[in-house]
């Protein structure tokens, strides 16, 4: 059963934004921020729906790994009649450039452990055509102006756009990041949900975007300080960002 109706993707108005986020302390902040409230649980997940800076929303958390994630991403369609995802989270490095406290927004994203060879080409998803899927430009673009708006106030913090990698597999090893580097030389990230997110989207016609916090270089140091990094840095990045791209909903 749908508890909401769909609406029309084209029209400002009746814009839905499901955010999803991998982990309960990035959404907090945003569920405490909402007004009008409201909680449905549905298959071992809590979707909170009311308003974010005037913006229809609908908050839930992803669980982890890309199962979790896709579920998530199609019941907020199906059931939840979002018209837009917006996925946040942290992130392992995979570029030297790329370091602790930057931020990346999805150009777009793979799925690093997809293998379907011979029959298909190593990374592509079978019978859509592509290894790598795209982000909305429109979505990620006004996420990139909401993001660098809040790390101006931010001490060296840099943002970059381009290729997310998602499997799963928490990475924690400087050899298989590097293997993974060389098989796709543009990644810039590595996590666990993005690119199902994407693959959802993909196939329902539904514009997304993902953006990360990185956490840690993806290498033996990885599990460091992680959760430490997700309360007192991510969890703030998530909030801010989130509040500059919905205030600038309407522009
Ligand atoms: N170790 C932590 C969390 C593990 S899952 C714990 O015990 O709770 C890590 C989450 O952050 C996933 O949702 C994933 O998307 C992201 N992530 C951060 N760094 C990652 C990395 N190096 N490899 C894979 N995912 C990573």
């Amino acid at each position: 059963m749908h508890i909401f109706q769909s609406h029309d993707k084209n029209s400002s108005k009746n814009k839905r934004l499901g955010i999803i986020s991998a982990l309960a302390e990035e959404q907090e902040g945003l569920i405490q921020a909402m007004q009008h409230p409201e909680r449905h649980v549905h298959g071992m997940r809590e979707y909170t729906v009311g308003s974010l800076w005037n913006v229809e929303a609908v908050a839930v958390l992803s669980r982890i790994g890309k199962v979790a994630a896709a579920m998530t991403a199609a019941l907020l369609v199906e059931r939840f009649g979002v018209t837009h995802i917006l996925f946040t989270g942290v992130a392992g490095s995979a570029d030297a450039n790329v370091r602790v406290g930057d931020v990346v927004i999805a150009e777009s994203l793979v799925q690093h452990d997809m293998d379907a060879a011979p029959l298909f080409p190593r990374f592509e998803v079978p019978l859509t055509g592509l290894a790598h899927l795209p982000s909305d430009l429109a979505m990620s673009s006004r996420l990139a102006g909401a993001a660098s708006t809040f790390l101006e106030g931010e001490n060296g913090a840099t943002l970059h756009r381009g290729l997310i990698g998602s499997g799963d597999q928490f990475i924690n090893d400087g050899m298989r990041l590097a293997a993974l580097k060389s098989a796709l030389p543009g990644l810039l990230a590595v996590e666990m949900e993005g690119a199902a997110v994407a693959q959802v989207c993909f196939e329902l016609g539904i514009p997304f975007a993902v953006i990360r916090t990185i956490s840690d270089n993806a290498n033996e140091t990885a599990a460091t300080d992680f959760m430490a990094f997700v309360k007192t840095v991510a969890s703030r990045y998530a909030f801010g960002i989130i509040e500059n791209y919905c205030r600038n909903h309407g522009a």
